[in-house]
């Protein structure tokens, strides 16, 4: 099944400035991609100047977390209604985000009714631990993340739902994952995802974790792989540019 290419950019607490996201944005806007969606998740405080210097090109922008919630007392929260107009989605349970903010399956599952409820487009990142990975459980934690994710939604469409696989331990490491590692997670997902009713064989699943330009042939040639998400290396516009050739084949 021909699913596409995506390749997005997780800007994550970078650039420095409003002013340097907008000028990676113009950047990243006019580089060509045949073959490959693109997308780029700026920090909050960026979204509406990258939403403005991206409108009228093909790159779509998301929020990088939306709080369930549609509104009232949520300090330094973003709502889905707040990403009108700027984002076209949002990521959901970046490993980060559940680090950081302590977020549960719980919550992620809330947030991604909401997102899908709002008619946005839900990138859903799961990934195993370094010891997980080290006990050979990937395939358990991934089923029951997808399991637990899920619990909130239906009716999901493959134009609004993409699954990103993420292994904790290869984000930021300078340490991917093999393609078949990769590969087999991505058909443990769309095993679990089966099971939910998704049609799982329509739905995207990225590879994310110190994709690089000298990683990227790793997953762009990995069965089961449509593209990438991408922290580090979407912050130079060289190195985006050679991952996103990359998976355009
Ligand atoms: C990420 O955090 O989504 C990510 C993939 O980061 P990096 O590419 O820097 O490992």
């Amino acid at each position: 099944m021909s699913r596409g290419r995506l390749v997005v950019g997780n800007w994550k607490m970078n650039p420095a400035t409003v002013a340097d996201a907008t000028a990676l944005a113009r950047t990243v806007g006019a580089m060509a991609h045949p073959g490959t969606e693109m997308g780029v998740a700026p920090a909050a405080i960026a979204l509406t100047a990258v939403a403005d210097a991206l409108r009228g090109s093909d790159v779509s922008v998301y929020a990088q977390d939306v709080h369930w919630e549609v509104a009232g007392a949520y300090t330094g929260q973003l709502s889905v209604s707040m990403l009108r107009g700027r984002a076209a989605g949002s990521i959901v349970g970046h490993s980060e985000v559940r680090r950081d903010q302590g977020d549960d399956d719980a919550r992620v599952a809330r947030k991604l009714g909401r997102v899908l409820g709002a008619g946005l487009r839900a990138i859903l990142c799961v990934g195993e631990t370094e010891a997980q990975f080290a006990a050979e459980e990937t395939a358990a934690v991934l089923k029951q993340q997808i399991d637990r994710d899920l619990s909130d939604v239906r009716g999901i469409t493959a134009d609004r739902f993409v699954v990103a696989y993420e292994p904790i331990w290869a984000i930021g490491t300078g340490r991917p994952a093999t393609g078949a590692h990769a590969s087999a997670a991505a058909r443990t997902i769309r095993t679990a995802l089966r099971v939910h009713g998704v049609p799982a064989d329509a739905i995207r699943v990225l590879y994310g974790g110190s994709v690089s330009a000298a990683s990227v042939a790793e997953f762009a040639g990995a069965a089961g792989i449509d593209g990438a998400l991408v922290g580090g290396a979407s912050l130079k516009s060289d190195e985006f540019a050679a991952i996103i050739k990359a998976f355009g084949g």
